[in-house]
């Protein structure tokens, strides 16, 4: 069967959801059509790991977007796209041909796999919905789960789990955790949460390989030894989903992601690329390709609106957030311990804003537990590392 659509998303997630809200911005009756290969319309993919299982009112119904009732987007599900033509502007799914006016390629990324350790019924590499739900009813039996990775997703489900009741065991490569990232200090208070909540933690560790049988997991150890466990969990990131657009001839970058302009199209005509997939000229931070909500939805907005002839370029430098255990963080740019560090404290109690220095240059900005509602503090932490001044700390600091 063959389908024409003015506009075509390849990919359902964060971007297609706010994408297909930023076409209608501007066009009101061009046909949308949105090819996702899971089987869930557009959802916000962070409350896997944080609200599913922080807050016993929201469930899985709660995370509707809602996106083909508000923009009439035809959402095709279960369906993954396995060639693109930009000669005939059409791509491919399985018998089907469906061809674009103008096309995005909305992919995301695949979770970075541990060698030879197969998903499986006990291994779940975390990533969609499907992931959740399966990853709750193992949880049920409160089994013994190693986690593996200490980012974002690895510590955020390690949380959930010990929550649940699960016997958990986090396995991280750095010293302390998140000790690449944060400084000592709050280095330290993070792996404090982590141990009061009752988890184990295996630091200076990376899984190189496992299996998995009806009893539970082995996994390999890089120090030769072995780690048993009932269930593990992989969150060691993403790596972006390039293969059409490979295969397509289209431009990517050394960051592994497709090469866009400040317009965010790609080097084939009438093809743009956004979200975790996509590698942009940020304003500030130069070429970048980021794994984040902010970044998802703001250059998915755009991204719609350039598509139905917006002439505006993307100028949003994206910031980062995690919430676990009752601390909240968020980051601009990079966080490298091993850069000069300068901390300051405030504006409420047991906030912190980290700028690290690199020579006159500020390379990035972490926010502990400064207020989640406070803009002014993400502005005043793009305008250090635009301007390499720390003056203007954030938002009510006195320093
Ligand atoms: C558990 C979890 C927690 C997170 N928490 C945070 C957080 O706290 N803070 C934060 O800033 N960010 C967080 N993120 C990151 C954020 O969710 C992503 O940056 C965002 O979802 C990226 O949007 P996207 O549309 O680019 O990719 P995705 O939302 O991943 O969507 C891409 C979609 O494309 C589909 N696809 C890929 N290839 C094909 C194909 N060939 N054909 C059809 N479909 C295809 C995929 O199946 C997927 O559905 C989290 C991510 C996860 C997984």
């Amino acid at each position: 069967m063959h389908r024409d659509f003015d506009y075509v998303i390849v990919g359902g997630g964060m971007v297609a959801d706010s994408a297909a809200r930023g076409i209608r911005e501007r066009d009101e009756t061009g046909s949308i059509a949105i090819l996702g290969e899971e089987p869930t319309a557009p959802f916000p993919r962070p409350a896997l790991s944080k609200k599913l299982w922080t807050d016993p009112e929201f469930t899985v119904e709660n995370t509707a977007l809602g996106t083909d009732e508000d923009t009439g987007a035809t959402l095709v599900l279960d369906t993954r796209v396995t060639a693109i033509d930009t000669e005939a502007k059409q791509v491919t799914a399985g018998e089907d041909t469906v061809g674009y006016g103008r096309l995005l390629l909305a992919t995301g990324g695949h979770p970075t796999q541990v060698e030879g350790l197969e998903a499986g019924d006990r291994v779940v590499y975390f990533r969609t919905l499907g992931d959740y739900l399966h990853l709750r009813e193992l949880a049920d039996d409160k089994p013994r789960v190693a986690v593996i990775g200490g980012g974002y997703i690895g510590t955020e489900i390690a949380a959930a789990l010990a929550w649940e009741k699960c016997e958990v065991v986090l396995v991280h490569p750095d010293a302390v955790l998140n000790g690449t990232k944060f400084p000592a200090e709050l280095a330290s208070a993070f792996e404090a949460l982590f141990t009061d909540a009752g988890i184990e933690i295996q630091a200076e560790r990376a899984v190189v390989g496992g299996s998995s049988g009806l009893d539970g997991v082995t996994l390999a150890i890089d120090d030769g030894s072995t780690l048993n466990v009932d269930v593990a969990v992989v969150g060691l990131g993403i790596e972006p989903a390039t293969e059409l657009a490979a295969a397509a001839g289209l431009t990517l970058g050394d960051d592994g992601g497709i090469v866009v302009d400040e317009h965010l199209a790609t080097s084939a005509p009438d093809v743009w690329a956004a979200g975790d997939v996509a590698s942009y000229p940020d304003r500030i931070l130069g070429r970048s390709r980021v794994e984040h909500v902010d970044n998802a939805t703001t250059m998915g907005a755009a991204v719609g609106r350039i598509m139905a002839g917006s002439d505006e370029t993307y100028d949003h430098t994206p910031y980062f957030y995690s919430a676990v255990l009752g601390t909240r963080y968020e980051a601009v740019g990079t966080l490298d311990s091993t850069l000069e560090t300068e901390v300051v404290d405030g504006p409420e109690d047991g906030a912190r804003t980290v700028h690290y220095r690199d020579g006159d240059a500020v390379a990035g900005v972490l926010l502990w537990n400064v207020s989640g509602e406070d803009a002014e503090a993400r502005d005043a932490a793009r305008e250090a590392i635009r301007t390499g001044r720390t003056d203007r700390v954030s938002a009510g600091s006195s320093a």
